[in-house]
Protein backbone atom coordinates (compact mmCIF):
# COMPACT_ATOMS: atom_id res chain seq x y z
CA UNK A 1 0.00 0.00 0.00
CA UNK A 2 1.74 3.26 -1.02
CA UNK A 3 1.66 6.31 1.43
CA UNK A 4 -0.53 9.46 1.53
CA UNK A 5 1.63 11.91 1.16
CA UNK A 6 -0.66 14.76 0.68
CA UNK A 7 -4.23 15.75 1.88
CA UNK A 8 -7.14 14.72 -0.35
CA UNK A 9 -7.78 18.18 -1.84
CA UNK A 10 -4.34 18.60 -3.15
CA UNK A 11 -5.09 15.00 -4.50
CA UNK A 12 -8.30 15.91 -6.23
CA UNK A 13 -6.95 19.28 -7.91
CA UNK A 14 -3.81 16.65 -9.41
CA UNK A 15 -6.88 14.29 -10.73
CA UNK A 16 -8.56 16.93 -12.38
CA UNK A 17 -5.55 18.56 -13.86
CA UNK A 18 -4.12 15.24 -15.34
CA UNK A 19 -7.51 14.99 -17.32
CA UNK A 20 -6.63 18.49 -19.35
CA UNK A 21 -5.35 17.57 -23.16
CA UNK A 22 -1.51 17.19 -22.91
CA UNK A 23 -1.30 16.94 -19.40
CA UNK A 24 0.11 13.69 -18.05
CA UNK A 25 -0.35 12.76 -14.24
CA UNK A 26 3.33 13.61 -13.86
CA UNK A 27 2.79 17.24 -15.42
CA UNK A 28 -0.51 17.74 -13.67
CA UNK A 29 1.03 17.45 -10.57
CA UNK A 30 3.92 19.61 -11.67
CA UNK A 31 0.85 21.37 -12.49
CA UNK A 32 -0.75 21.38 -9.25
CA UNK A 33 2.48 22.32 -7.03
CA UNK A 34 3.09 25.33 -8.69
CA UNK A 35 -0.10 26.05 -8.13
CA UNK A 36 -0.69 25.53 -4.56
CA UNK A 37 3.01 27.51 -4.10
CA UNK A 38 1.64 30.57 -5.78
CA UNK A 39 -1.51 30.18 -4.10
CA UNK A 40 -2.92 34.09 -3.93
CA UNK A 41 -0.80 34.85 -7.46
CA UNK A 42 -2.84 32.00 -9.32
CA UNK A 43 -4.87 29.38 -7.72
CA UNK A 44 -7.02 31.68 -6.22
CA UNK A 45 -7.58 33.53 -9.42
CA UNK A 46 -8.36 30.91 -11.37
CA UNK A 47 -10.64 29.31 -9.28
CA UNK A 48 -12.77 32.49 -9.63
CA UNK A 49 -12.19 32.50 -13.30
CA UNK A 50 -13.02 28.68 -13.63
CA UNK A 51 -16.43 29.32 -11.26
CA UNK A 52 -17.26 32.37 -13.33
CA UNK A 53 -16.74 30.45 -16.96
CA UNK A 54 -18.65 27.30 -15.39
CA UNK A 55 -21.39 29.34 -14.76
CA UNK A 56 -21.36 31.63 -17.46
CA UNK A 57 -20.32 29.66 -20.76
CA UNK A 58 -22.87 28.40 -23.28
CA UNK A 59 -23.30 26.85 -26.56
CA UNK A 60 -24.17 29.32 -29.59
CA UNK A 61 -27.47 27.70 -30.80
CA UNK A 62 -27.15 29.10 -33.98
CA UNK A 63 -23.40 28.43 -34.80
CA UNK A 64 -22.11 25.30 -32.29
CA UNK A 65 -19.39 28.47 -30.70
CA UNK A 66 -18.73 28.22 -27.00
CA UNK A 67 -19.04 31.76 -25.53
CA UNK A 68 -20.89 32.99 -22.55
CA UNK A 69 -23.85 34.42 -24.73
CA UNK A 70 -26.18 33.26 -26.93
CA UNK A 71 -26.15 33.64 -29.81
CA UNK A 72 -22.35 34.09 -29.31
CA UNK A 73 -20.38 37.04 -30.11
CA UNK A 74 -19.41 36.52 -33.41
CA UNK A 75 -23.15 35.27 -34.22
CA UNK A 76 -24.50 38.73 -32.82
CA UNK A 77 -22.08 41.19 -34.46
CA UNK A 78 -23.80 43.04 -37.30
CA UNK A 79 -20.60 43.59 -38.94
CA UNK A 80 -20.10 40.22 -39.59
CA UNK A 81 -20.75 38.81 -43.03
CA UNK A 82 -23.79 36.94 -43.13
CA UNK A 83 -23.64 35.60 -46.29
CA UNK A 84 -20.37 34.11 -45.46
CA UNK A 85 -20.36 30.63 -43.32
CA UNK A 86 -17.09 28.73 -42.85
CA UNK A 87 -17.44 25.15 -41.51
CA UNK A 88 -15.37 24.06 -39.20
CA UNK A 89 -14.82 20.39 -36.74
CA UNK A 90 -13.84 22.23 -33.83
CA UNK A 91 -14.36 25.60 -31.83
CA UNK A 92 -10.76 25.42 -32.08
CA UNK A 93 -10.10 25.77 -35.55
CA UNK A 94 -12.92 28.79 -35.54
CA UNK A 95 -10.53 30.32 -32.73
CA UNK A 96 -7.12 29.29 -35.10
CA UNK A 97 -8.75 31.08 -38.04
CA UNK A 98 -9.70 34.11 -35.93
CA UNK A 99 -6.33 34.90 -34.26
CA UNK A 100 -5.03 34.63 -37.90
CA UNK A 101 -7.83 37.64 -38.49
CA UNK A 102 -8.46 35.58 -41.63
CA UNK A 103 -11.58 36.22 -42.34
CA UNK A 104 -15.04 38.40 -41.60
CA UNK A 105 -17.37 35.56 -41.86
CA UNK A 106 -19.63 33.84 -39.47
CA UNK A 107 -18.97 29.74 -38.29
CA UNK A 108 -20.43 26.74 -38.37
CA UNK A 109 -18.91 24.60 -35.94
CA UNK A 110 -19.59 20.70 -36.44
CA UNK A 111 -18.50 19.30 -33.54
CA UNK A 112 -16.40 16.93 -34.82
CA UNK A 113 -15.75 14.86 -38.44
CA UNK A 114 -17.56 11.72 -39.79
CA UNK A 115 -15.47 8.12 -38.24
CA UNK A 116 -17.33 5.12 -39.04
CA UNK A 117 -14.43 3.73 -37.12
CA UNK A 118 -14.85 5.57 -34.04
CA UNK A 119 -18.87 5.54 -34.35
CA UNK A 120 -19.13 8.96 -35.19
CA UNK A 121 -22.03 9.14 -37.87
CA UNK A 122 -23.96 12.45 -39.41
CA UNK A 123 -26.26 12.56 -37.17
CA UNK A 124 -23.88 13.41 -33.79
CA UNK A 125 -22.41 16.35 -36.14
CA UNK A 126 -24.64 19.67 -36.19
CA UNK A 127 -24.89 18.95 -39.87
CA UNK A 128 -28.72 18.78 -40.33
CA UNK A 129 -28.74 22.46 -38.64
CA UNK A 130 -26.21 23.61 -41.23
CA UNK A 131 -28.33 22.60 -43.99
CA UNK A 132 -31.22 24.29 -41.93
CA UNK A 133 -29.03 27.61 -41.69
CA UNK A 134 -28.70 27.34 -45.47
CA UNK A 135 -32.03 26.60 -46.45
CA UNK A 136 -33.19 29.34 -44.43
CA UNK A 137 -31.89 31.86 -46.92
CA UNK A 138 -29.28 34.79 -46.80
CA UNK A 139 -25.96 32.28 -47.56
CA UNK A 140 -24.13 32.85 -50.76
CA UNK A 141 -21.14 30.64 -49.53
CA UNK A 142 -20.37 27.94 -47.28
CA UNK A 143 -16.52 27.20 -47.14
CA UNK A 144 -15.64 23.84 -45.76
CA UNK A 145 -12.99 24.52 -43.29
CA UNK A 146 -12.28 21.08 -42.27
CA UNK A 147 -9.06 19.41 -41.14
CA UNK A 148 -6.94 17.82 -44.45
CA UNK A 149 -7.26 14.15 -42.59
CA UNK A 150 -9.55 11.37 -44.30
CA UNK A 151 -12.42 12.44 -41.53
CA UNK A 152 -12.03 16.07 -42.62
CA UNK A 153 -12.75 15.10 -46.17
CA UNK A 154 -14.80 12.48 -45.81
CA UNK A 155 -17.03 15.13 -43.73
CA UNK A 156 -16.50 17.45 -46.59
CA UNK A 157 -17.65 15.04 -49.69
CA UNK A 158 -20.90 14.31 -47.04
CA UNK A 159 -21.58 17.82 -46.13
CA UNK A 160 -20.68 18.87 -50.41
CA UNK A 161 -24.27 16.54 -51.13
CA UNK A 162 -26.24 17.62 -48.56
CA UNK A 163 -25.83 20.62 -49.56
CA UNK A 164 -26.54 19.85 -53.73
CA UNK A 165 -29.16 21.43 -55.05
CA UNK A 166 -29.29 24.29 -52.97
CA UNK A 167 -27.58 27.27 -55.12
CA UNK A 168 -25.27 28.07 -52.25
CA UNK A 169 -21.48 27.91 -53.55
CA UNK A 170 -19.33 25.50 -51.83
CA UNK A 171 -15.41 25.90 -51.77
CA UNK A 172 -13.08 24.39 -49.43
CA UNK A 173 -9.30 25.38 -48.28
CA UNK A 174 -6.52 25.81 -50.87
CA UNK A 175 -3.39 23.83 -50.26
CA UNK A 176 -0.90 24.54 -48.02
CA UNK A 177 -2.75 22.80 -45.32
CA UNK A 178 -0.61 19.60 -44.90
CA UNK A 179 -2.66 16.43 -46.01
CA UNK A 180 -3.46 15.59 -42.51
CA UNK A 181 -2.69 18.68 -41.05
CA UNK A 182 -5.29 19.90 -38.28
CA UNK A 183 -6.11 23.68 -38.34
CA UNK A 184 -5.26 24.39 -35.42
CA UNK A 185 -1.52 23.76 -35.59
CA UNK A 186 -0.95 25.78 -38.45
CA UNK A 187 0.33 29.45 -38.09
CA UNK A 188 -1.80 32.24 -39.15
CA UNK A 189 -0.13 33.01 -42.60
CA UNK A 190 -0.61 29.24 -43.91
CA UNK A 191 -4.08 29.27 -42.57
CA UNK A 192 -4.49 33.02 -44.14
CA UNK A 193 -3.47 32.04 -47.05
CA UNK A 194 -5.55 28.86 -47.29
CA UNK A 195 -8.56 30.66 -46.81
CA UNK A 196 -7.79 33.07 -49.09
CA UNK A 197 -6.86 30.39 -51.79
CA UNK A 198 -10.19 28.46 -51.45
CA UNK A 199 -11.49 26.26 -54.14
CA UNK A 200 -14.56 25.40 -55.49
CA UNK A 201 -15.78 21.70 -54.21
ZN1 LIG B 1 -22.72 31.72 -32.92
Amino acid sequence: MSRTVIGPEIERLIQLLSKLPGLGPRSARRAALHLVKKKDELLAPLAGAMTVAADKVLVCSTCGNIDTTDPCTICSDPRRDASTIIVVEDVADLWALERASATNARYHVLGGALSPLDGVGPDDLAIDKLAERVRAGGVGEVILAVNATVEGQTTAHYIMDRLAGTDVKVSRLAHGVPVGGELDYLDEGTLTAALRQRTPF
